[in-house]
């Protein structure tokens, strides 16, 4: 159980991912929504009953996880699809996510939200904010290798996210992502050990 909840966020290929794992390795909880949507949309997951009674069979792929493409297609030519799709998942995600934070067996937890800064339901939650930030042509270089999608994809992506200078706007400390990855373990370290002091403090100050 850990009263300490730092929200994490980034636009796409910020390093997210990344940095989460750092935080993990050093010691900390991580919940992370885009894991929880996955596992929500996968073979079994508890939206796909929902999923399928609101949209039909052919957004099943043969394994009984969610078929994105069929999905995105949906949405695509479909706007009142997206609001329908975002009321079926959203929810679960908020209840699911704030179960595991408060199950948290670790001195604080990592919330990993992509769209953190867009969401008032998941800033409220948190005692604190870290942003992942790069330069915006970075982003899209990373997206482009990890993903093969094209620059103009990429840019469309990010168009729909926060601005960099909303993410800084709302953030309480920074972990600049434009180096290697020893730079960026070395800024975790650093972020890790004040995470451990002030989720110390607020553990004493509940006794
Ligand atoms: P996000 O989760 O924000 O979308 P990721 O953590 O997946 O971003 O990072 C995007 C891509 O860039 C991944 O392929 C990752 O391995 C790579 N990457 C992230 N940070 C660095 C870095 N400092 N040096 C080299 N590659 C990086």
């Amino acid at each position: 159980m850990s009263d300490f909840i730092v929200g994490l966020t980034g636009g796409i290929g910020s390093g997210k991912s990344t940095v989460s794992d750092l935080f993990v390795a050093a010691g900390a909880a991580l919940v992370d929504t885009d894991a929880i949507a996955h596992e929500l949309t996968g073979p079994g997951g508890a939206a796909m009953p929902l999923l399928l009674a609101a949209f039909g069979p052919s957004v099943a792929d043969a394994s009984g996880a969610l078929d994105r493409n069929a999905m995105r297609q949906l949405i695509f030519s479909d706007t009142t699809a997206r609001k329908q799709l975002e009321d079926i998942l959203h929810p679960l995600i908020r209840q699911i996510s704030s179960e595991r934070c408060a199950a948290a067996n670790a001195p604080y937890v990592i919330l990993a939200v992509p769209l953190l800064v867009e969401s008032n339901s998941y800033r409220e939650r948190c005692q604190r904010i870290v942003v992942v930030d790069c330069p915006e042509s970075l982003q899209v270089h990373r997206v482009m290798s990890r993903n093969g999608l094209s620059e103009a994809e990429v840019t469309a992506i990010m168009a729909a996210q926060a601005t960099r200078v909303e993410r800084l706007r709302v953030a309480d400390d920074v972990v600049h992502n434009d180096a290697d990855l020893i730079n960026l373990q070395q800024q975790v370290s650093r972020l890790h050990a004040k995470y451990l002091r002030l989720s110390a403090e607020i553990a004493k100050a509940n006794c």
